[in-house]
């Protein structure tokens, strides 16, 4: 098994082999739309949220246009996520801070992001990464997860494993590398029961905690 540092580039190297486009899987057509659709896809898979979406998005694309919205009407469109209640309130917040703080125009920077209601910096770094072609690390279940088990970290710490990550991966693949690990936790190295029969990480994965 290669030391740490020797290791960290094939396992990078060979994700990329394995997944090597790697795009987001929600559907957004503005950065609005994909912190809106960000923040449907806390506890609920990627696939029910672009159910949702185009009936939400032709009734309100825009942050104008949501904050014209009642917390009623956003409820009913967003039920089938799951904690409906926080997220509709989540995306009012939201709106209103774009609105009136910045224009309109979903800011571009962590620390403006991070300052909108409800938006944490898994949520923030989705949309510098993917709307604004900005990396970011953003760690989900899956990146935190798989971090662990190839030994890029011990930390379970969502934002402690992030940091972690920013010194172990080259800043330009940032955004793509987060990607390639939630493809691969969801095809392969599964939480419960990770399929290491069949990964080719296998040899130069170090398993923990598997
Ligand atoms: S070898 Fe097993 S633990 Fe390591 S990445 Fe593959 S599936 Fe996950």
């Amino acid at each position: 098994m290669p030391l740490k540092k020797a290791r960290i580039p094939l396992v990078l190297a060979e994700l990329a082999v394995l997944y090597p486009t790697a795009p987001i899987a929600l559907d957004f057509q503005s950065p609005f739309q994909l912190l809106v659709a960000t923040i449907l896809s806390a506890q609920c898979t990627d696939v029910r949220v672009n159910l949702v979406t185009p009936a939400l998005f032709a009734a309100y694309p825009t942050p104008q246009a949501m904050v014209k919205a009642t917390q009623k009407q956003v409820e009913t469109l967003i039920h089938s996520t799951g904690f409906f209640r926080n997220k509709a309130k989540n995306i009012l917040g939201a709106s209103a801070a774009i609105l009136h703080d910045h224009g309109g125009e979903v800011p571009r920077t962590l620390e403006e992001l991070v300052a909108l209601p409800g938006i944490g910096r898994k949520t923030a770094n989705v949309v510098l990464g993917d709307a604004f072609d900005i990396p970011g690390i953003t760690v989900d279940t899956h990146v935190g997860r798989l971090s662990r088990r190839l030994g890029f970290t011990k930390q379970t710490d969502p934002v402690k494993v992030e940091f972690a990550l920013n010194t172990l991966i080259p800043q330009p693949d940032w955004t793509i590398v987060s990607h390639r690990l939630i493809l691969h936790g969801r095809a392969v190295c599964f939480a419960r029961k990770p399929a290491c029969e069949r990964c080719t990480l296998a040899g130069i994965c170090p398993k923990v905690g598997v």
